[in-house]
């Protein structure tokens, strides 16, 4: 109610000007059916799982609205790929509203591929099993990672299909459809205040501004110019500390624009993201983006910084002296670099108590030797967690101890001159791993819970889509289970810590991934 929405629930595409939202129902479906449920996150939220096909999976598909629903879709602009694109807005995403978790905090339920909305533009609406499967199993592995992150609630198959060409061959296919229930305390976007702007809207930025505050940013006080630049440091500190973990496990968003920076600082907006498995900071999961590479890997916490500069931008209305908004920016650079440095202190077992301004140096050289070597990301740190005590309690076997880390976690074949410099990197790594006062056993715990052994490898979504594809959910299911306790062993599950395999190479969906979902 504090903010102007639309009213007339017409969902024919168009410009919205003067609006944040607009009320709008979701689309019926043919034949709603649950394909997988989250229960931890449903318990949270007070909820049973319902039967495969029941009342509780209508409303998750929008086949039912209940009076107690309020359906939206809000409307926002967004820079991609470098470039103002003007109004986006939810094109296929449809709030039904909050609802309130067992602890008293309020969640907004969101249905991703439910229908046309004002926002459309010349899209359906709709979404494609494959990339709801990836959305849904990754926002909860995001979530049992550690990661700020939106939540999945639901995955359902709608009965119907959808048309896409997902190899943009001029060959588009018949696709079963779904819908991902996302769960998130809000799904504003630094792209809903740019909007504002760029239509010269100043009274609803503001309203949005003081929105968010008063709902998510509450501890900051009432609206203010200086709470406004408070606001904005929180919002730079807080994407500075999603982005270090980004880079820490190895997540690569893919779709970095404006419209995908959620103003909480969560991970959102799932479409061609993936895992490093050979390190590689010029890697992107998106063929959409094999040109410039703006969003790979490496260019991610640059990329953060350009959005939050767009963002800063949009919010100078609301502040007495503009300049003032840099303060955020630093705040970003400080906490990215801040938080970087002590993540990887511990993926690497070298405790703070004894860090040392050497150690940067031999921080800012392992990516480059990772890169040379093709090591898989994972496996590299989770292995080096066993061998960093061996390195202490077996001194004498430090060669060999080293040249077996690097060839069993390595793409390239084995006494490649790629693992030369890894080599030595590892031998400085061993020295220095020697101050350590901590013992072997209390650096192995401390490594293990810093270097996850499962993460969402891009083969593994990919099985589990060609699976459910034929109606075979038990991958799936296996799946997200093993996805719960990413940092410990399940030696029942060692499958799912496996390097990529050969024939994951090149296959579309195990290395690359298109926009078309
Ligand atoms: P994305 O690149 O996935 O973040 O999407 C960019 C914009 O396109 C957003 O406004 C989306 O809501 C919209 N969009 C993407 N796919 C569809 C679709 N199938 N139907 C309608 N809008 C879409
Ligand atoms: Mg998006
Ligand atoms: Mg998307």
């Amino acid at each position: 109610e504090e903010l102007r929405g639309e009213a007339s629930g017409n969902k024919s595409p168009r410009q919205v000007p003067g609006y944040t939202y607009s009320r709008v129902e979701p689309t019926p479906v043919q034949d709603p059916h649950l394909l997988a449920w989250s229960d931890d996150l449903a318990a949270f939220l007070g909820l049973a799982k319902p039967a495969e096909r029941s009342p509780a999976v209508a409303a998750l598909a929008g086949n039912l609205v209940t009076q107690s629903m309020k359906p939206f879709a809000a409307r926002y602009g967004g820079h991609q790929f470098g470039n103002w694109a003007g109004q986006l807005g939810d094109g296929r995403a449809i709030s039904l509203g909050e609802l309130t978790a067992t602890d008293g905090t309020n969640w907004e339920i969101q249905l991703k591929g439910a229908g046309p909305t004002p926002y459309s533009r010349r899209a359906d609406g709709r979404a494609v099993l494959r990339s709801s499967l990836r959305e849904f199993l990754c926002s909860e592995a995001m979530h049992y990672l550690g990661v700020p992150t939106t939540r999945a609630l639901s995955l359902v198959g709608t009965g119907d299909t959808v048309v896409r060409d997902m190899f943009y061959n001029g060959n588009p296919q018949d696709e079963p459809g779904a819908i991902v229930a996302r769960v998130a305390p809000t799904f504003i976007r630094f792209g809903n205040f740019q909007i504002m702007v760029a239509t010269g809207e100043l009274d609803n930025l503001r309203a949005l501004a003081d929105y968010v505050i008063r709902h998510h940013y509450p501890e900051l006080g009432e609206p203010s110019p200086e709470v406004y630049l408070k606001w904005f440091d929180e919002i730079c500190r807080r994407t500075a500390v999603m982005i270090a973990y980004w880079q820490s496990v190895g997540f690569v968003h893919g779709v970095m624009n404006t419209d995908n920076m959620s103003i909480l600082g969560l991970t959102i907006d799932y479409g061609p993201y993936g895992w490093l498995e050979p390190y590689d900071p010029d890697w992107t999961p998106n063929t959409t983006d094999f040109g410039y590479r703006r969003y790979s890997f490496g260019q991610q916490p640059n990329v953060a910084l350009w959005n939050l500069a767009q963002l800063g931008r949009a919010l100078t209305p609301l502040v007495e002296n503009p300049k003032e908004l840099n303060a955020g920016l630093e705040v970003y650079a400080e906490t990215l670099a801040k938080t970087q440095h002590a993540m990887m202190l511990k993926k690497l077992g070298i405790t703070s108590a004894t860090a040392q301004d050497a150690d940067q140096n031999l921080l800012e050289a392992l990516p480059q030797a990772l890169t040379d070597a093709e090591m898989d990301m994972t496996l590299f740190f989770r292995n080096l967690s066993h061998t960093a005590p061996a390195l202490l309690t077996r001194p004498e076997n430090e060669e060999a101890l080293l040249r077996d880390l690097v060839e069993a976690n390595s793409y390239a074949p084995p006494q490649s001159q790629g693992h030369g410099a890894l080599l030595q990197w590892l031998a400085r790594y061993a020295q220095r791993l020697r101050q350590e006062t901590a013992g072997p056993e209390a650096i192995r715990e401390s490594m293990l819970s810093a270097n996850p052994k499962y993460v969402l490898r891009n083969y593994l979504a990919q099985k589990a889509i060609d699976a459910a594809a034929t109606g075979d959910l038990s991958y799936l299911n296996t799946l997200m289970q093993v996805l719960k306790t990413p940092f410990a062993e399940q030696p029942e599950h060692e499958e799912f810590a496996a390097k990529r395999p050969e024939w994951a190479r090149h296959k579309p969906g195990c290395a690359t991934l298109s926009c078309s979902s």
